[in-house]
């Protein structure tokens, strides 16, 4: 079995999970695997090793867990990150094949890569699942537009829940976060906050110790209304 802390996260060759993967990998005993569906965009290093990943497909989701479980036996740390913005658009006027898309990248991508990895989290002593959600899920702030991205990730937050009460048994924090609005091709040059200040509630949260919290959502390290 790996000595070394065994960290996935998706979505890791750029943006706010490149710099996620870039922190946890300078944490002391940390192997990280940066998931990426082209492996050509991942920069490894001695702590980081790139992992092909594909959240919207079983197939890739499938092989990536095998290449886990045969090479390092166990995770302790899964950061789901990967996900799309899709369009702008209000609930009447969202095509709905477009948001099964986003929908199917951000919550289903998120449940797949759970579902795949609980038994080998299950097999750490220190499991922590990070869900990197978004205000724009945030029920208590709800507004309109971005109809399938605010779904997707209140859908997140709904799966974190439910994710922190079924594994508690077996040690495991799932959290949700919020990294505020982050200068990535996703986020825009405007944005106010740096990836580093992105990723790092997310790297907290996913180096809990053991009595640190389950079940919450989270902004700058303080806990924020669903
Ligand atoms: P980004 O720069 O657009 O990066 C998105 C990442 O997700 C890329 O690595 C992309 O890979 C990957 N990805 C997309 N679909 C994927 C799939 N099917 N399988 C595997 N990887 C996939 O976005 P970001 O700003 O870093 O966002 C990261 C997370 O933070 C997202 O969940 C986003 O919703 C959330 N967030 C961001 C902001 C913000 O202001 N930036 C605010 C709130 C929440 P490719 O290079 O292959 O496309």
């Amino acid at each position: 079995m790996n000595e070394r802390t065994v960290a996935l996260v998706s979505g890791a060759n750029r943006g706010i999970g490149r710099e996620i993967a870039r922190q946890l990998a300078e944490e002391d005993g940390f192997l990280v695997l940066a998931g990426s569906r082209d492996l050509a965009k991942v920069e490894e290093t001695g702590s980081i090793v790139a992992l092909e990943l594909d959240v919207a497909s079983e197939a890739s989701v499938d092989a990536a867990r095998a290449r886990v479980e045969s090479e390092l036996g166990r995770l302790d740390v899964l950061v789901n990150n990967a996900g799309v913005y899709g369009g702008y658009e209000s609930v009447g006027e969202y095509e709905l094949g477009a948001a099964h898309e986003v929908i199917e990248t951000n919550l289903f991508g998120t449940w797949r890569l759970t579902r795949a990895c609980l038994p080998l989290l299950r097999r750490s002593d220190h499991g922590r699942i990070v869900n990197v959600s978004s205000g724009a899920g945030q029920l208590a702030e709800m507004n309109g537009g971005a109809a399938a991205y605010r779904v997707s990730k209140a859908g997140v937050n709904a799966l974190t829940r439910i994710l922190a009460n079924d594994e508690s048994s077996h040690g495991i924090l799932a959290n949700s976060i919020c990294p505020g609005w982050v200068r990535t091709e996703m986020g825009g040059a405007s944005a106010p906050r740096s990836v580093e200040e992105g990723a790092d509630t997310a790297v907290w949260l996913a180096t809990l110790d053991d009595d640190g919290p389950s079940g919450g959502f989270y902004r700058n390290r303080e806990r924020i209304p669903w």
